[in-house]
């Protein structure tokens, strides 16, 4: 085993939340709900959400996009990151979760810096870049269904400007990428993605092993 880095037993892990995490009351308590449903682990972890909201404020980012909304953890992280007259377009399919994502941007007091669009993402996508939007956002994140994956980032990389970044979730996918024998649809597209993203020379990279695998993609040109 390499001793670059460090095996994140559940006491480390504890231990790291107990010195760093600064969780508002509200997103725990959306982070609580989230936690009893079956999709449950669709969810960001805290510090995945603390370290956005840290790079939103680091990018001065003032417009974001965010692809997989699901209960709104990460769009409320980003949302309150944002300075007052920040925006969020947050796209997702699902009526059902994002209902209870409403609920708490309404709470946290954000739900007019969110606007939130149901419909496949691709096409929302489309519509901004057809509306004249490339080139304005700051900062993207994508997590939603991995088939589309490549799709999204292309399309999130035409809306960053020179200097935003895009953030890619679940890359390293439960290490399911990293077994050759693993072709399953799901892992294939995120290997792909991984593999393509190695060698594109528009972003800088890096990948972060932090729950589930985050990669960051600068936009250079
Ligand atoms: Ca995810």
């Amino acid at each position: 085993m390499s001793d670059k880095f460090l095996p994140l037993t559940n006491r480390i892990y504890e231990y790291l939340q107990s010195v760093s995490l600064r969780e508002p009351e509200v997103l725990r308590r959306l982070r609580e709900e989230t936690a009893r449903l079956p999709m449950a682990r669709m969810q960001i972890s805290p510090e995945q959400g603390q370290f956005m909201a840290l790079l939103v404020q680091l990018l001065n980012a003032r417009k974001t996009l965010e692809v997989g909304v699901f209960t709104g953890y990460s769009s409320l992280c980003v949302a309150l990151a944002l300075p007052a007259d920040g925006k969020v377009a947050a796209c997702d399919i699902s009526e059902e979760w994002t209902q209870i994502a409403r609920r708490y941007w309404e709470e946290a007091g954000v739900a007019g810096k969110i606007i939130l669009r149901l419909a496949p993402a691709s096409e929302t996508l489309d519509e901004l870049i057809a509306g004249g939007q490339a080139g304005t956002f700051d900062f993207a994140f994508i997590d939603a269904d991995k088939g589309n994956y490549e799709s999204y980032y292309e399309r999130a990389l035409k809306l960053v400007r020179v200097g935003g970044l895009i953030a890619i979730d679940n890359v390293l996918w439960s290490g399911r990428v990293a077994d050759a024998e693993d072709q399953e649809q799901d892992t294939v597209a995120i290997r792909a993605l991984n593999q393509k993203l190695h060698r594109d020379e528009r972003v800088t990279l890096s990948l972060i092993p932090i729950a589930d695998g985050l990669t960051l993609a600068l936009k250079r040109r």
